[in-house]
């Protein structure tokens, strides 16, 4: 039923294989006998077969272009995916994938399953071994995600058409983390936790764009009786690299001090500046109000005496702390090292990416077989 995997480590390309051109992040599947045809080129599918993956491959004439092509990984399927909802990138997958602790062998649960960006990095990372479960309520999105996981070869995902906030997560059992990407995660929550483990400390990761259904959440995972809850954002923030060839380049440790330094002393210049029309204008102020001038003779010498009397400290603090900083940076450098040959880089300001808030938490197994213990009083009772 299903087809080889696409999470494979051959070399070479072979008719059936899914390729993922670099250049406009597409993929195809090698069919004999079909084209792709893009700004990049034309391409008898034919031709690339036992071309080796990471091949830059030029178009025949009279196209100019060429492709990258690429052995597919859960990355470049979420950067290539035909979307179908809103969906997971990297920064976020990875941190949730380390976070709950998912590892190869393991068992996890996925709701909804959406476009799939999530179950494919899910899939790789618990392996062969591993098991997937993953939950989708919209039909169409279910076939196509089912043809999609079917056609990838990803054996280890169980895809199930339904409504885990309604009707639960089926006969799910032994499972060591569950992902909730919903609307309403605090629905799905008290039915998630019927299929933890009860033998160990089992995690969950609720992604919610909104602070409102976070709140919902967290109250729906105190009252279950989680522990260790907390809520995060990723955000990306890039690095500008600093290159050798740039006039600013720094090639030793006594320029960098020197750099700092002139940077705090700017600082220090600016804030200074600040303050002092700060004073002045609260000075108007103040004479404005007791309609009193400065020209008048015995103002005039009060203003003066003021001014005399007013180095504020806060300019005296900002000083000493440059100095103070400068030792440091002095102290921990040999002032003489070369950085020939190190990369150096700088943070942007700017941080991007909120996508949505990561709320995790940890189920202790004691809370787990105590809520066993009232189910089965529970329905004894009722026998
Ligand atoms: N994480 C996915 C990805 O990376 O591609 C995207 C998930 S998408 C934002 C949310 C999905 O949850 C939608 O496809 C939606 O149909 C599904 N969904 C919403 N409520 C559901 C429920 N109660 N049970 C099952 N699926 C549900």
């Amino acid at each position: 039923l299903y087809s080889k995997s696409m999470f494979h480590s051959r070399a070479v390309i072979e008719a059936g294989d899914l390729v993922i051109s670099r250049d406009n992040l597409t993929s195809i599947i090698i069919t004999p006998g079909e084209e792709m045809h893009n700004k990049f080129g034309r391409y008898a599918h034919v031709d690339l077969i036992g071309q080796k993956f990471g091949t830059k491959l030029h178009s025949p004439p009279p196209h100019a272009g060429y492709i990258h092509l690429l052995r597919p990984t859960p990355e470049l399927w979420t950067l290539s995916l035909p979307h179908r909802t809103q969906i997971l990138y990297l920064p976020d997958i990875s941190y949730i994938t380390m976070r709950l602790g998912v590892r190869v062998g393991g068992k996890v649960i996925e709701a909804g399953t959406g476009s799939g960006s999530m179950t494919h990095s899910l899939s790789r990372t618990v392996g062969p071994t591993g098991q997937v479960l993953s939950f989708e309520y919209h039909q169409p999105r279910y076939e196509k995600a089912l043809e999609e996981f079917k056609s990838h070869g990803l054996e280890n995902v169980r895809l199930q058409h339904r409504n885990v906030c309604k009707d639960g997560f089926n006969d799910a059992s032994g499972v060591e983390a569950v992902f909730l990407d919903l609307p309403a995660p605090w629905e799905a929550i008290p039915h998630a936790m019927k299929t933890l483990r009860p033998d160990i400390i089992t995690k969950i990761c609720c992604f919610s764009p909104c602070l409102e259904q976070v709140l919902k959440t967290v109250s729906t995972l105190r009252s279950e009786g989680f522990s260790d809850i907390f809520t995060q954002e990723v955000l990306i923030r890039t690095h500008e690299l600093v290159k050798e060839s740039d006039p600013d380049h720094l090639t030793s440790v006594s320029s960098v001090v020197d750099s700092l330094k002139a940077h705090e002393k700017r600082k220090v210049e600016r804030r200074a500046v600040q303050m002092k029309t700060a004073r002045e204008k609260a000075r108007r102020q103040k004479e404005n109000r007791d309609g009193v001038s400065s020209s008048e003779p015995g103002q005039k010498r009060k203003l003066e005496e003021d001014k005399a009397e007013g180095t504020p400290s806060a300019d005296i603090d900002n000083e000493e702390k440059q100095q103070e900083q400068v030792k440091e940076y002095s102290a921990w450098v040999e002032p003489d090292t070369q950085l020939k040959n190190v990369v150096l880089t700088k943070p942007t300001p700017e941080m991007k990416g909120h996508t949505s808030y990561l709320t995790f938490a940890s189920l202790y197994p004691e809370i787990i077989r105590n809520a066993i213990a009232a189910q089965e009083s529970s329905k004894s009772a009722v026998a």
